[in-house]
């Protein structure tokens, strides 16, 4: 009996190797391919103003679909990227093709906040203010319009994340940390470097209101938050339940499939012109009653 159980362990083994070895030895230049052949997109998650329901802006989230169909998901060819170098060159595609959407997206409305992912890597690279400050001149849009989510990764090196966030700060962006509370800094930094908005992360939403460890360490994060006056932004809502917990804690703005998935940028557009009729209606209403 133990020779099976060695041979399929020995199997399975040599499954996962081959995986891990193909992933990081084959994974760079099937990045490279991948931008050249432009199979690189992106999709925007509304963020929504919970009160009114509005729709006040959106986070870009990219999408690598290859030649043959096959998606690979960012949370498996970013840490991939971003342990061989190549994640600057992604930046960069990001970048470009929020240039080609945003102008869109800030015709409908001109307060939009359009949440931009950087790596640790971008960072802390001394060029990654005149990338952004390049997408802002090409595309038309305010450096007001773009909101910088940072992990608590780039706080590593937390001179050169203070030197990037006052910068970009000084433009007119906002920084979020993204993820917030599953990272392994301190607090400590929290006061030190210049940051606006913390993003919950979606493990600590889905316990709201179980009662559990988890759950109450997500109402200390909304305290945290409060106390250095810090605006939140609940990630991954998927209930309505939660939706009125977190509104009743104080938190503003969500985002999460109870509201919305990511979109393309023209279902988004779609979604901001259906909102945008609905309230001049409303108004004309009003004024037709009044
Ligand atoms: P993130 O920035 O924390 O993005 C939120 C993730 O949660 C997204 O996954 C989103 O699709 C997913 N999500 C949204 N609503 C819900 C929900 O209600 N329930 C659940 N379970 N999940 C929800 P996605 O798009 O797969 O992205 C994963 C991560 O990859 C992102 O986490 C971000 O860290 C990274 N990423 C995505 N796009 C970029 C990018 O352009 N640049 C960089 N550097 N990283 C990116
Ligand atoms: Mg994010
Ligand atoms: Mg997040
Ligand atoms: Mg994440």
């Amino acid at each position: 009996i133990l020779v099976p159980i060695g041979l399929a362990a020995g199997l399975m083994l040599s499954l996962l190797l081959s995986r891990f070895i193909r992933d990081f030895t084959s994974m760079p230049a099937m990045i490279r391919n991948g931008l050249k052949r432009q199979e690189f997109h992106l999709l925007y998650q509304p963020v929504i103003d919970i009160a009114t329901g509005r729709t006040i802006g959106a986070e870009a989230l990219l999408r690598w679909r290859r030649r043959n169909g096959e998606m690979i998901a960012p949370d498996h060819f970013i840490p991939i990227a971003e342990e061989t170098g190549s994640i600057r060159q992604i930046t960069r595609r990001v970048l470009e093709l929020l240039t080609d959407d945003a102008p869109r997206l800030i015709d409908i409305a001109p307060d939009f906040h359009i949440g931009l992912n950087l790596s640790a890597a971008d960072i802390h690279c001394p060029a990654i203010v005149r990338d952004v400050t390049a997408v802002v001149k090409h595309s038309g849009i305010k450096f007001e319009n773009l909101l910088i989510e940072a992990t608590e990764r780039s706080f590593v090196d937390a001179g050169k994340a203070a030197d990037a966030f006052r910068n970009f700060r000084s433009r007119g962006a906002r920084i979020a940390v993204d993820d917030f509370g599953t990272g392994y800094s301190g607090l400590g930094y929290l006061a030190q470097l210049e940051v606006d908005y913390l993003k919950i992360d979606k493990l600590f939403v889905s316990t709201l209101g179980t009662g559990s460890a988890t759950s109450q360490v997500a109402q200390r994060i909304i305290e945290i938050a409060k106390d250095l006056q810090l605006q939140v932004i609940a990630e991954g809502v998927e209930t309505e339940d939660q939706a009125k917990m977190l509104g009743s804690l104080g938190v503003e703005l969500a985002q999460g499939y109870y509201y919305s998935g990511p979109l393309t940028a023209s279902a988004l557009l779609e979604r901001l012109r259906s909102e945008h009729h609905g309230r001049t209606r409303h108004r004309q209403l009003s004024a037709i009653a009044a």
